[in-house]
């Protein structure tokens, strides 16, 4: 930590707890078995779109950050954003696509996409207008307490987003303020989402994909979901892991729920390529879903020509359950 208390340090953010040493324990055997069996090599091989995201790369973790984008880069083609969001959207994918991105708006980003230059890589960084370029560390302090809720750390300023734009990476939105989107009300989701579209679009000249704090159900509503698309917005990340295997049904869609595994520049580099293997192996059609409660409200936004022509006879019912 600096003076202020502010982290500069991997292991400042990093579960030094039983649990998280239980949980590494468990990465290693689960790895270990997956590469011996060969099974790693068949899953990490499998064509599909897979979105990973971080928050912070600090300088202790650029060396490993490096490295993992190296070992996927070996078994994978790294696209855009809005490539892979096609991609998904296409239902298609001839090979295994992979593209990053990172949430939040930390200063420490910024060196990742110079990292990501040299590697011929661009990624997408979800921001939050409000705290874009803020120099008051008294407000940064603040808002990591009461909307990050982890340890305060610098802010990408606006500077720093226009010189990665122009660099080739892409700015999403990632709400204005960072609140609970699954506690706020709906006019109070609707206005940040709105707020921060209307800032990016206005400082940077567009804005064309959305991920939602926290990214877990929880931390959302089917609303929120209908009005990202209402609003404009291409694409709606989640947190929640997972990734998209082509699947002839999703294609022409645009209702799809973004599915990004978390991976960090302090973990092992198997620890990383551990949670990608997983989401193939896990992998299932609900991976392009929202919660079987929140498919009729957020499904209004499909296009009418993305709309399967209307069936005669007995129709499925909503009430069915959920399979
Ligand atoms: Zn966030």
């Amino acid at each position: 930590m600096d003076a202020d208390g502010f982290a500069t340090h991997s292991r400042e953010m990093s579960d030094l707890s039983l649990r998280g040493g239980i949980r590494h324990a468990f990465i290693e055997a689960h790895m270990f078995r997956l590469k011996a069996t060969g099974l790693f090599d068949k899953l990490i091989a499998r064509p599909r779109v897979h979105f990973v995201y971080l928050h912070h790369v600090f300088d202790d973790e650029i060396p490993n950050f490096r490295r993992t984008l190296e070992e996927i880069q070996k078994t994978h083609q790294f696209v855009t954003y809005s490539k892979a969001v096609e991609l998904v959207y296409s239902g298609q994918a001839d090979k295994p696509y992979v593209c990053i991105s990172f949430d939040d708006g930390l200063k420490t980003t910024y060196r990742a996409s110079q990292v990501m230059d040299e590697l011929g890589i661009s990624g997408c960084f979800f921001v939050c207008p409000a705290i874009v370029g803020e120099s008051d560390r008294g407000l940064v302090k603040r808002f990591a307490e009461t909307r990050l809720h982890y340890p305060p750390m610098d802010v990408l300023n606006w500077a720093d987003v226009e010189d990665m734009i122009a660099r080739g990476h892409e700015i999403g939105s990632h709400t204005y303020s960072h609140p609970n989107m699954g506690e706020v009300s709906v006019e109070q989701a609707i206005d940040e989402l709105q707020l921060s579209g209307d800032m990016l679009r206005k400082r940077l000249g567009g804005v064309k994909h959305f991920a939602w704090p926290s990214g877990k159900w929880e931390n959302f509503s089917a609303q929120g979901g209908k009005a990202v698309f209402d609003l404009g917005y291409e694409s709606c990340a989640s947190a929640i892991r997972g990734c998209h295997m082509p699947r002839s049904f999703a294609a022409g869609r645009r209702d799809v729920c973004l599915r990004r595994d978390h991976i960090m520049g302090a973990w092992p580099l198997h620890h990383n390529m551990y949670f990608l293997a997983r989401s193939v192996l896990v992998n299932s059609p609900n991976d392009y879903e929202w919660p079987d409660s929140w498919k009729p409200i957020v499904k209004r936004n499909r296009h009418p020509q993305d709309e399967p022509p209307a069936q005669s006879g007995n129709r499925l019912s909503f009430s069915a359950p959920a399979t």
